[in-house]
Parts: C-alpha cells; structure tokens; sequence
C-alpha cells in the first residue's frame, strides 16, 4: 500500500457516502450509482487515491445494478480477499494504492476472462479519454 492515511483523514476528504463504502466497505445500493450507465470512453480511477483501475474498453452490463468490468486494467492494481461476511462466500476488491473497498469479484463474467469485477460507482472516478 502506498498511499496510508488515518481513519480522520479519509472521513475529513471523502464524503460521507463514500467514505462508507471505500473505508467501511459499505455497498451502495443497486442501481443508484452515476456509473452504471456511462457508455464513454476512459479510464476509471480510485475515487480515494486515484489509481486507474479499470478501463470502459472491458466495460459491460452485467444486468446487477452496478458497474461490471470483466478484468482490471492492471491485476497489480488490485487487491482480491475472501470475504465470508453476510453469509457469503464471496471476494472482496481493494485498491491495492490505498487499501480502499471497490466491491468485489465474481466468475460469472463474459470471455474472454469469465470474470465480472462487480464495482461501487461511489468507489470510482471516471476520467473521460481525451479525443483531441
Ligand atoms: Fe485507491
């Protein structure tokens, strides 16, 4: 982890919904989130450090209500964990820059990977590609 920052910090720099998330691993719910329907070009970044995370190029709509992405524009970017909270069998995604909750990741996702990073909107950011 790079960029380590105390619990006060992060509350005092996010707001408060996402800090819930990104911090407390809150889950927002299903289709609220500003990303679930962006269709342009760019790169999704950490909404706490700023890491690039994933790409609209591996973008789809997975029908679950939160924005899905079938691989990490790096896997070194992130961070995978068993989480067996919630009676779940499930893995949790981390912002491997800054140790905050993305969402998690399932194997039912489309090829070519099979997988489907299921992601918070609250936790990205997205930064238009630019056309010029
Ligand atoms: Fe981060």
């Amino acid at each position: 982890m790079v960029v380590s920052k105390t619990d006060e910090e992060w509350k005092r720099e996010l707001d408060a919904q996402q800090y819930r998330v990104l911090r407390k691993k809150a889950t927002e719910p299903a289709f609220t989130g500003k990303h679930l329907h962006n269709k342009e070009k760019g790169i999704y970044v950490c909404a706490a450090c700023g890491a690039q995370l994933f790409s609209s190029d591996t973008k789809y709509d997975s029908g679950s209500g939160w924005p899905s992405f079938w691989t990490a524009l790096a896997k070194d970017n992130i961070d995978e964990v068993p989480d067996r909270t919630l009676g779940m069998e499930r893995v949790e995604i981390l912002c491997k820059n800054c140790g905050s909750h993305l969402g998690h990741v399932f194997d039912d996702g489309p090829q070519p990977t099979g997988m489907r990073y299921c992601v918070n909107s609250l936790s990205l950011n997205f930064k238009k590609k630019d056309t010029k």
